[in-house]
């Protein structure tokens, strides 16, 4: 999926700590094997080259994440789609493509949650349509640090952050502190706006500082406004903390793209969820339950 994945933890026993981390890599490896659309032979590049024509098994992991991502399209109203690769595969962000109006407009015809067919039973994929395609890099990282974070417990380790790009879990604290997160200045490098103290929870940003290139001034990034086809504008960054990851992934794309009303709205409907939200103006927004209480004055009488 072309990020870093980090592992921090403290154990007794450094060589089995060394090991506890190398099996998170294994384990991140083997998730990106399966779920990464550059990887030819992954099973969801086989689900893309074929699930138009016929159902294509897609075995218990991939049809669970799918899933997952199909019901986070109907709770954001289709802000969050991972049919957008029809139009987000034509960029390359590293040799600062993108895709023509031409094709962004044939293309766009192509996006639509709804053009995804699971069977249950079958534990198939299909789609309705020629020319859909999916691409889970809104909610596989997510997952990656989830099954890290499993994958700790079960080896003993009681505090620990694991991150994939823009996701994180931290599992306890900071033995005996909070962890202190950054969310990074979206404009200034290496700077952080706001930092949060969080135990036990994950977190995730999605940016338009990421994976971007600009021409004019005109910035082109990888989170797409599914109706339109072109980059969600209007926010710099989102982000969503709670207690599981991939929710806080795929929450952290859909809050981005429905911008700072509507993905605030959302979030106060999720009460296990808390977002910050930094405009295209620098400036910062809070879902309801952060809210700072503002600054109150004690007007209680001396003793
Ligand atoms: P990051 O990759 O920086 O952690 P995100 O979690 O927001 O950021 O994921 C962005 C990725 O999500 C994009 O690179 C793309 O693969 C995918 N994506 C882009 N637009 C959408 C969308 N509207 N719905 C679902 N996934 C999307
Ligand atoms: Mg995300």
């Amino acid at each position: 999926m072309g990020t870093e994945v980090s592992v921090l933890l403290w154990h007794d026993d450094p060589v089995l700590g060394e090991q506890i981390v190398e099996q998170v890599f294994a384990e991140a490896e083997r998730i990106d094997k399966l779920m990464s659309t550059y990887i030819e032979d992954s099973r969801i590049s086989d689900i893309n080259r074929r699930a138009a024509s016929e159902p294509v098994v897609a075995g218990d992991e991939l049809f669970l994440i799918i899933r997952r991502s199909l019901d986070i399209s109907v709770l954001t109203l289709g802000a969050f789609d991972i049919t957008y690769d029809s139009v987000g595969q034509h960029y390359d962000f590293r040799n600062h493509q993108r895709p023509d109006e031409a094709t962004v407009e044939a293309e766009r015809r192509h996006i639509d949650y709804r053009f995804v067919e699971l069977d249950q039973a079958a534990g198939t994929v299909r789609f309705t349509e020629d020319g859909v395609r999916i691409n889970l890099g809104g909610i596989a990282k997510g997952y990656v640090v989830e099954r890290g974070v499993d994958i700790l417990r079960m080896r003993g380790v009681h505090n620990a952050i694991v991150t994939a790009g823009g996701d994180s879990r931290l599992l306890g604290d900071r033995r005996g502190q909070p962890w202190m997160v950054g969310i990074r200045d979206p404009r200034n490098d290496g700077q952080v706006a706001i930092s949060i103290p969080l135990e036990d929870e994950a977190i995730s940003t999605s940016g338009d500082y990421e994976r971007y290139f600009e021409e004019g001034d005109v910035r082109y990034h990888h989170i797409i406004q599914p109706n339109t086809g072109a980059p969600a504008s209007g926010v710099h960054s989102a982000t969503v903390f709670g207690p599981d990851a991939v929710i806080t992934d795929a929450l952290s794309t859909s809050v981005f793209v429905m911008g700072v009303d509507q993905g605030l709205r959302l979030i106060a409907t999720l009460p296990d969820y808390e977002s910050i939200v930094i405009d295209a103006a620098g400036r910062i927004f809070y879902s309801d339950g952060l809210q700072q209480p503002e600054a109150q004055s004690f007007d209680t009488p001396d003793p």
